[in-house]
C-alpha cells in the first residue's frame, strides 16, 4: 500500500499487504466461526525477529495436523513475513520490540458443509507492539501461580504439540487463576503438570532444572531456547512427569513463552519459592539470554511500564 501513512501499522491479508484498520476476514470464514486455524506468534529483539524460522517450520506443522494449506513454502513465508515487517518500519521506532503474528484459517463454509482440506485457505500475518504492563513486573519479584482445576486437553482429543486457534481449554484456566490473583499452571489428565495459559512452566529442584515432556504441552520455541541455554551453563535439565508436590517443593519456578520470555514464579497456590523470584538459577539465564542477543528484555519492559 503505497499511499498508507507510517504511522499505520500492515498487515497481510490474504494475499495483500493493506492497513490494519482496512484488514478484514470474513464472517463465514470458519476460523471465526469455528476456531478452526492454527497460528504462531514470535517476536523481535532491538527490532529483529528472533527465531522467525523455529516459529514458522511449528507452524508448517501445526497445518499439517490441522490439513491447512498457507499456499506457500516455508521459504516464501519467511521472506514475506521479513517484507511485512520492512513494511512496518517506519511505525515502530528504532529498536522498539513487536510481536509477529502467523494465522492459518480454513477460510469460508458453513456448518453444514463438508469440511475440505484443500485451497481457499486464510492466511494473516501482522505485527503488534509489545505489551509488557500484565508481566514485566515479575521479572522484579515474580508472578504468583495456581494449579488450576482445568485441565489441558489430552493429546488423544487435540494435540498440545499443534498450535490450534481454538484456546477455549485454556481461557477457563486463566479466568480462574485470575480469581486468585494469579498466572495459571494446568495439569492433564493424570495430574502432570502440561503446561500454562500461554507458556510453558519450569522448576528448579536441587540445582537441577525440571520441565514436562512434550506428551502434554507445546514445544516452545522458548522452551526449546532455554533447555540449549541451561546445557551451555552446565545446568542439568529433566523432562518428567511432574505432580503438584514437585511444585510445591520447588526451590524456583518460572515460565517461559515469546512475549514473557522467562517470567519468574514467586509462588504456588499460595507456597512461597524456597530460593525466591527471581531465583539464582532462574537469573542466570535471564542474564545469558540477554547478553546472547544484546538486549536487557527484563529491564526494557520494566522500563517500559514505569515510563522511563
Ligand atoms: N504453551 C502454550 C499453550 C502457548 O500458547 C505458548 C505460546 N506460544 C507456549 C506454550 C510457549 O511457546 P513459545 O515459547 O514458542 O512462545
Amino acid at each position: 500500500m503505497e499511499d498508507a501513512k507510517l504511522s499505520e501499522r500492515i498487515a497481510y491479508v490474504k494475499g495483500r499487504f493493506v492497513p490494519e484498520t482496512e484488514a478484514n476476514v470474513s464472517i463465514l470464514d470458519r476460523g471465526f466461526l469455528y476456531g478452526d486455524s492454527v497460528y504462531d506468534a514470535s517476536r523481535t529483539f532491538g527490532g529483529q525477529p528472533w527465531h522467525l524460522r523455529a516459529h514458522i517450520d511449528r507452524l508448517y506443522l501445526s497445518c499439517r495436523y490441522a490439513r491447512l494449506d498457507p499456499g506457500m513454502s516455508a521459504d516464501e513465508m519467511e521472506s514475506l513475513t521479513m517484507e511485512l515487517i520492512e513494511r512496518n518500519r517506519g511505525v515502530y521506532v528504532e529498536g522498539e520490540e513487536f510481536r509477529i503474528n502467523h494465522w492459518v484459517t480454513r477460510g469460508g463454509g458453513i456448518s453444514s458443509a463438508a469440511t475440505h482440506t484443500h485451497g481457499a485457505h486464510t492466511l494473516v500475518i501482522f505485527t503488534l507492539p509489545m505489551d509488557y504492563s500484565r508481566y514485566a513486573h515479575g521479572y522484579r519479584e515474580g508472578v504468583p501461580s495456581v494449579v488450576t482445576g482445568v485441565r489441558r486437553i489430552p493429546p488423544e482429543c487435540i494435540e498440545p504439540r499443534a498450535k490450534v486457534g481454538n484456546k477455549m481449554n485454556h481461557v477457563q484456566a486463566d479466568f480462574q487463576a485470575q480469581e486468585a490473583g494469579a498466572w495459571p499452571i494446568m495439569l492433564d489428565m493424570n495430574g502432570f503438570v502440561a503446561e500454562g495459559s500461554g507458556y510453558n512452566c519450569f522448576f528448579v529442584r536441587d540445582g537441577e532444572i525440571l520441565t514436562p515432556t512434550d506428551y502434554n504441552c507445546l514445544v516452545g520455541v522458548t522452551r526449546t531456547h532455554v533447555i540449549d541455554m541451561a546445557k551451555e551453563l552446565g545446568i542439568p535439565v529433566r523432562e518428567m512427569n511432574l505432580t503438584r508436590y514437585d511444585l510445591l517443593i520447588a526451590d524456583e519456578a518460572f515460565h517461559t513463552g515469546n512475549s514473557i520470555c522467562i517470567l519468574p514464579v514467586s509462588s504456588v497456590d499460595g507456597t512461597k519459592m524456597a530460593h525466591g523470584a527471581p531465583g539464582p538459577v532462574t537469573k542466570r539465564l535471564m542474564d545469558l539470554w540477554a547478553s546472547q542477543v544484546g538486549c536487557d528484555w527484563a529491564a526494557k519492559s520494566l522500563a517500559a511500564i514505569e515510563g522511563c
